[in-house]
């Protein structure tokens, strides 16, 4: 059976357990010599879907690729498994090039990643020299190229619709990110593929938390981010070349690990940087958007966007970086209306109307994202025709409790006081007007305003919260640069001769949440031991002149911190290392950790693995619930209170308390160490009096004020 080949060359070449999301339905359908359609997010783990294929089927696999810059690396990668496999592209020359033919001649090739251009260049040449071989299967990467409706439409991507006139009997399988569905419709269409099956797999990626934070002093916003991230990767993206020079630089004054990426520096100095955020040897990469296409770093723990992205596409893509370990990560996005404005001439494509429309409607689109009041994931979600109801509980907006209220009168006397004041001055003075301030800074001339004082009775902080509010809700907008001023926007006549009312959002936070300290206490791996593993990763790298991650990538690393194999089954069970792997570097690498364990006394345990989790999403919450008690449980350990623990984690002090509850009950801790010994005889009478199943709440009543649920429960965890 082929697809039982399929599996074997999964784990055997790949050295991966078992298949993700739809890669299996989706190999078996190209097994059978049908066209497909894959949609899949980011690090979703499309490239397996034609690469598995190609190496069951006769013959040669060809793959149409966009991305130039990342054909070698792909490459490269397959060729460390054991792959044989080549590129054409316009980066080399033609005497690099005939090798690559006479390979592809003999037989000798399984798979040939080619540039569309390449493919189509010199009339039907290219074509009429395929036509010659035994192809298996066309393979078109990032396939949305081919549509108009896409963010990323490329006109060379059209010829390829011949492809299927011209091979009508080999299979196409057509992959991209972009799960839109006038796309979608775009590609079977276009491509000529009208019977393909079309897979879609879910957009949802867990582990990332949302957050939108309206623009005003991103640096210091920023800087305050990062703050709690010192040891963290993370990619951050700048509209501009310039910015991205300039953030990079500051950044490194502040004493951060950071280096610029974009297309402006030459390609030594690009791969250089590249290459040291891949090491971990750079924390941060402040990039354009050039960066990061194929990026396959999976310890990227956060991903901000200091501008405003041209569309949700790119926006899900770029924030798609994050967090392929799996592991909690973070999605930042500053937000001003003033970038939507900017945008709208970079998006514009000139004596292209139709093409413009579309692009102002996909930039509307992400506007609407940065102003949105409900659950981003659903948002985004929706965005990409996927059904997504309720809420996340791992957004911005779900985890603040959103009230709104009539705001009329509010916005109509800041947008007043904007307005009197000449739309020359910045929030705080505005403030100051409205709320009568008798500052030394504020101007006497302001002092016989109108609006002078009208505001009094709403304190600073909640003027603030609503100048955002009406900023982010394009009632106002704040001009770019050192002094943000605020000034009026088209819509903030209606609103200040009363034609439109406005609603202001009251914030009250329901539970603050930082995600921030999840991942990085939350790796159960040992890090001293990964170290070394990096360590010896790049020698191999470097002599075998691949990126560290071709060798293996971070996730084996872990997984070999974590299970610390001691023997060659025990690291043949480990994701990532498949056959060929094994033989060149297993030997190496299992003596490092044999050396580490030796003097750290440590002791395989791969078996825990196999009980592990194989399906990833469905259950992720268990395994990452497990890991938040035993963070709780070791904080406590270290010495510190419940209430230090739940400072530092951003959690309730009763959470830290249930917790630790759990600990009680398997006997790893002692009751007396979270419950004054005076109060447990009261609460374990006052458990047995309602010793009915389950309500705490009675219990809780009874005792009163002084004993907190968490109390209770180690009791009750204690009784158990
Ligand atoms: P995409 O092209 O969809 O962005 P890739 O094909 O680059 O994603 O895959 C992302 C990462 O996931 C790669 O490191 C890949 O080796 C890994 N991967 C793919 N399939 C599996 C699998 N079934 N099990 C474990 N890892 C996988
Ligand atoms: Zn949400």
């Amino acid at each position: 059976m082929p697809i039982e080949k399929a599996r074997e060359i999964l784990k055997h070449r790949f050295g991966y357990d078992a298949f993700r999301l739809h890669q299996e339905v989706a190999i078996e359908s190209v097994l059978q010599g049908k066209d497909c359609v894959v949609l899949m997010p980011t690090g979703g783990g499309k490239s397996l879907c034609y690469q598995i294929p190609a190496l069951v089927m006769d013959g040669l696999t060809v793959v149409i690729s966009p991305l130039i810059a990342l054909m070698k690396d792909q490459v490269d990668a397959l060729r460390a498994n054991g792959v044989e496999a080549a590129f054409l592209n316009s980066t080399q020359t033609a005497a690099e090039q005939v090798p690559v033919f006479q390979k592809v001649r003999s037989g000798e090739l399984k798979l040939l990643y080619v540039a569309p251009e390449r493919l189509l260049q010199s009339g039907d040449r290219f074509i009429d020299f395929l036509r010659e071989l035994n192809i298996s299967l066309f393979a078109i990467d990032e396939a949305h190229c081919i549509s108009s409706w896409g963010h990323d439409f490329r006109p060379e991507y059209l010829r390829l619709a011949s492809l299927k006139r011209e091979f009508p009997n080999v299979p196409v399988i057509a992959l991209t990110a972009t799960a839109d569905k006038l796309v979608r419709k775009d590609i079977v269409e276009r491509l000529a593929i009208n019977d393909a099956d079309v897979f879609v797999s879910s957009f949802n990626r867990q582990n990332i938390h949302y957050t939108v934070e309206p623009k005003r002093n991103s640096y210091g916003q920023l800087l305050e981010f990062l703050d709690d991230r010192k040891d963290q990767s993370g990619i951050i993206y700048c509209l501009s070349r310039n910015s991205v020079d300039s953030l990079a630089g500051d950044l490194r004054d502040e004493g951060f690990s950071a280096l610029p990426y974009h297309a402006g520096l030459d390609k030594q100095t690009r791969d250089l940087h590249q290459t040291s955020f891949l090491n971990d040897e750079t924390k941060i990469i402040v990039a354009t958007i050039a960066f990061g296409m194929g990026i396959d770093k999976s310890n990227v723990r956060f991903v901000v966007h200091m501008d405003l992205p041209k569309n949700v596409e790119s926006y899900y893509q770029e924030t798609g970086r994050a967090g392929r370990d799996g592991l909690e990560s973070e999605a930042l996005l500053f937000y001003s209306y003033a970038d939507v404005t900017k945008l709208k001439g970079f998006v514009e494509i000139e004596g292209n109307t139709d093409q413009s429309a579309i692009m102002l409607k996909k930039l509307d689109a992400m506007a609407t994202y940065g102003d949105l009041k409900f659950c981003r994931r659903k948002f985004l979600l929706n965005y990409f025709s996927e059904e997504f109801s309720g809420s996340c509980d791992n957004c911005d907006n779900c985890t603040k409790k959103v009230e709104r209220f009539d705001g009329t009168i509010i916005a109509q006397k800041a947008l007043s006081a904007v307005y009197r004041t000449g739309q020359r001055f910045g929030m705080s003075y505005v403030i100051d007007i409205l709320r009568g301030s008798q500052a030394q800074t504020v101007r006497d001339e302001h002092k016989n305003l109108k609006t002078f004082g009208v505001g009094a009775d709403i304190p600073k902080q909640v003027w603030f919260d609503h100048f955002k509010d009406l900023i982010a809700q394009g009632y106002l907008a704040q001009k770019e640069g050192t002094y943000p001023t605020l000034m009026l926007t088209d819509k903030s006549g209606d609103v200040l001769s009363g034609k439109t009312s406005v609603e202001l959002i009251k914030v009250t936070v329901k539970e603050e949440k930082k995600p921030k300290l999840v991942a990085e206490v939350s790796l159960p791996y040992d890090k001293a031991l990964f170290e070394e593993l990096r360590g010896i990763r790049t020698v191999f790298a470097k002599t075998e002149n691949v990126p560290p991650y071709v060798v293996f990538s971070d996730a084996t690393l872990v997984e070999m911190a974590t299970y610390f194999p001691q023997l060659d089954w025990e690291l043949r069970k480990i994701s990532g290392v498949g056959d060929l792997k094994f033989e060149k570097y297993g030997d190496a690498f299992l003596r490092v950790i044999k050396n580490y364990s030796l003097k750290n006394n440590l002791v395989s345990n791969i078996g825990l693995k196999s009980r592990k989790r194989t399906n990833k999403t469905r259950t992720k919450r268990d395994a990452s619930g497990k890991d938040t008690y035993r963070i709780s449980f070791e904080m406590f350990r270290d010495g510190r209170s419940v209430a230090e623990i739940a400072e530092e984690r951003g959690i309730q002090p009763s959470t830290v308390e249930s917790h630790l509850a759990k600990f009680i009950a398997t006997g790893e801790m002692e009751l007396h160490e979270l419950v004054p010994v005076d109060k447990i005889e009261t609460i374990r009478s006052a458990v047995l009096k309602f010793n009915d199943g389950g309500q705490l709440s009675p219990i809780k009543e009874l005792l009163g004020d002084d004993y907190s649920y968490g109390e209770i429960k180690a009791v009750i965890a204690s009784m158990a």
